[in-house]
């Protein structure tokens, strides 16, 4: 496995898979990590980023707490057979920092639920994300369902500007009592982690009552989380494209929940609708 830092990357051989990530690596990683393997095959050449973009980051959010072990990530990355791990500094995306660096702009989207709880969020995750798909040149590159809107945003990007690469989507993995893995849990101490657990209840309250319609899906999940002692930051559902709500239909729930200092996301797909009983 090679391991590159602010050299360039060689042009691939092969067909080339790239899994971008902030590092801390868990099993929702190893899925992407394993799609991406599977998409490429044994002759095709895996890559991992890890990064964790300071742009991203908001004044005051956890950029410095952010769990960083780079050594365990490539260890992490040896079991599962990745061809090449990508360790750039911060320097080595962006240089030397020039007053009003160019952006991506997000547009509308971006301004919405994640990124209007964290303003200039999304042109932080856009703008690294094209910077690393230019400095990797892969085929296909593979993100997470967990975070929805990113994944919706980072497709419309590479279609809207051609960038050329195929983006794939990974269903969420979940810790055995449904809680999204994340970089983030190892924040929860243990009486938070046991209320956490009110968010996957949350999507399989609204789950259950998605047939009956919006409104019931999300009043599902607000009386779950309520009942936990907890607020979330928005609870919508929104249809696949982030669009507003079909009354029939393919829908995607989006929650963020500040669980003490931590704030948690996670989404589900919905079927809205179709209830005869109605
Ligand atoms: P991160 O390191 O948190 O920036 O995440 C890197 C990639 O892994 C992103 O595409 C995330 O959506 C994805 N990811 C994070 N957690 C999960 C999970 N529990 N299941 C699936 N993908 C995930």
């Amino acid at each position: 496995m090679k391991i590159i830092h602010d050299e360039p990357l060689r042009p691939a051989h092969s067909k080339r898979a790239f899994v971008p990530t902030m590092g801390a690596l868990h099993d929702g990683h190893r899925a992407l990590i394993q799609q991406a393997r599977h998409l490429v095959g044994t002759e095709g050449e895996v890559v991992v980023s890890i990064f964790v973009n300071p742009t991203q980051f908001g004044a005051g959010e956890d950029f410095d707490a952010y769990p960083r072990d780079l050594q365990g990530d490539i260890d992490f990355c040896a079991r599962e057979g990745v061809d090449c791990i990508y360790a750039p500094s911060v320097d080595g995306i962006y240089g030397q920092r020039a007053p009003g660096r160019i952006t991506i702009d997000p547009g509308p989207l971006g301004d919405m639920w994640e990124g209007s709880n964290r303003p200039g969020h999304f042109a932080g995750v856009l703008t690294v994300v094209a910077i690393l798909l230019h400095k990797v040149q892969p085929d296909i590159a593979v993100f997470g369902e967990k975070d929805y809107q990113q994944l919706v945003l980072i497709r419309r990007m590479c279609r809207e500007l051609s960038f050329g690469v195929q983006i794939v989507g990974v269903p969420t993995v979940r810790d055995h009592d449904g809680l999204a893995l994340s970089s983030r849990n190892v924040y929860l101490d243990d009486a938070e982690r046991a209320i956490a657990q009110a968010i996957p209840q949350a999507i399989q309250a609204s789950l259950a009552q998605a047939s009956r319609g919006e409104q019931a899906a999300v009043v599902a999940a607000q009386t779950v989380l309520r009942d936990a002692g907890l607020t979330p930051d928005y609870l919508v559902v929104c249809d696949e494209d982030l669009g507003p709500a079909p009354t029939e239909g393919s829908a995607r729930l989006l929650v963020a929940v500040p669980v003490g200092r931590t704030r948690l996301i996670d989404n589900c797909a919905l079927r809205i609708g179709g209830d005869d009983d109605n």
